[in-house]
């Protein structure tokens, strides 16, 4: 029988129904293990190595990516593992020019500096395509961090296919729940779970997933050599979370829609970037490879001055970095550098609070917007 996906993620990684014992399975903390003589005879050894509680973590995430799990100490541990296994000197990676900023940093710096090429490309109308020739590795991010571009995973999965290029796909802005690469083609898809997926707000985590059994080889193999290695206590908690992520995101993606349309119709607001807009140049997309649109929208105030008075007004949005909490967050992503977007470009990510709540608050920031001009 297929159940529905949201029960899949429920159950995923708990005991069955016909195991007597605990329902919940527990935390399990352990620098090393009882393992006497040959060591290959043991299926746990030592804590950098092997962890229970990963192991459970990284099978129930695999039931929702549809391939093997590698979970990793943070978002960008799992983006330097895809980069070390994939790429040596005097490959070239083609990479988002709207990746995400550390993403960007990360490539233009340690990988150029061991002598792989980066190419950047823009991932409006699927542009990254023009760019695969001689290339080892296309890296996409959609919707990408903070413009929130999109560009068509299967076609860009196909062409690159066509020329032996390798394809990994950033999935954090949507997660495993609205999007999975890996059922579109993507050789390997990385995702920083301290977003949307755990959605709490008091964990750092991430992890790549891969239909290739060789390739969770070398990724394990990587993360035992560099010493990546998630907490067990973070994993455990990102299973508990993973059971409420249908709930959390259905209604955060409801209100992201509510809250998109109520900025696009606002005069204080120059434009809106939201992939569940139909105005969003990515919108059809979208709606094929997405099953919603996510949390996070991104909304223009123009000046610093516009959107600091905004965030300075609210009176339930925290102003803060990160996003896809259960509490909404909003800021002025300018304020970090590094991206190709105005200094009034507000990234704000929604969260479960009651809708009504969330739209006075935006109501009465952009009230003071208004009266500034
Ligand atoms: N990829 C994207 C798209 C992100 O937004 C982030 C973090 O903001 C990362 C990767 C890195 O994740 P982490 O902060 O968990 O290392």
């Amino acid at each position: 029988m297929t159940r529905h996906r949201d029960t899949i993620v429920l159950e995923a990684g708990y005991p069955t129904r016909s195991t007597p014992g605990p329902f919940v399975p527990g935390l399990q903390f352990a620098a090393t293990y009882t393992s006497p003589g040959d060591p290959s005879t043991h299926a746990l050894t030592y804590g950098r190595v092997h962890n229970p509680t990963w192991t459970i973590w990284e099978e129930a995430l695999g039931a929702l990516e549809g391939g093997a799990v590698v979970s990793f100490a943070s978002g960008m541990a799992a983006v330097a593992a895809v980069f070390g296994v994939c790429l040596r000197p005097g490959d070239i990676v083609v990479l988002p020019a709207d990746a995400y900023y550390s993403v960007r940093t990360f490539a233009s710096g340690w990988l150029t500096n061991i002598g792989v090429q980066v190419r950047l490309a823009s991932t409006r109308d699927n542009a990254q395509a023009a760019a695969l020739d001689g290339a080892r590795l296309l890296w996409i991010e959609t919707p990408s961090n903070p413009q929130l571009d999109v560009c068509d995973i299967r076609e860009l999965v196909r062409v690159a296919h066509e020329r032996g290029v390798s394809v990994a796909v950033d999935n954090t802005t949507a997660t495993a729940y609205l999007q999975q690469p890996l059922l579109l083609g993507a050789d390997y898809v990385v995702a920083s779970d301290t977003k949307s997926l755990t959605g709490h707000s008091d964990l750092i985590l991430g992890h790549v997933a891969t239909t290739d059994a060789q390739r969770a080889v070398a990724l394990r193999a990587w993360r035992t050599q560099h010493g990546a290695i998630p907490g067990p206590m973070e994993t455990w908690l990102a299973h508990r979370s993973l059971a409420t992520l249908p709930l959390r995101l259905t209604r955060q993606c409801a209100s992201a829609v509510q809250i998109a349309r109520m900025l696009g119709a606002s005069p204080s607001v120059d434009a809106v970037h939201y992939p569940g807009l139909a105005t969003h140049p990515g919108h059809a997309i979208a709606v094929r490879q997405m099953h919603a649109f996510g949390s996070v929208v991104g909304f223009d105030l123009r000046t610093r001055n516009r959107a600091e008075t905004f965030l300075r007004t609210l009176t339930l949005v925290r102003e803060a970095t990160s996003f896809g909490g259960v509490h909404s967050t909003a800021e002025r992503r300018a304020r970090w550098g590094g991206d190709a977007i105005s200094e009034g470009f507000i990234r704000f990510s929604v969260g479960c609070e009651a809708i009504e709540d969330l739209v006075e608050d935006i109501e009465v920031g952009l009230r003071a917007v208004a009266a500034l001009d």
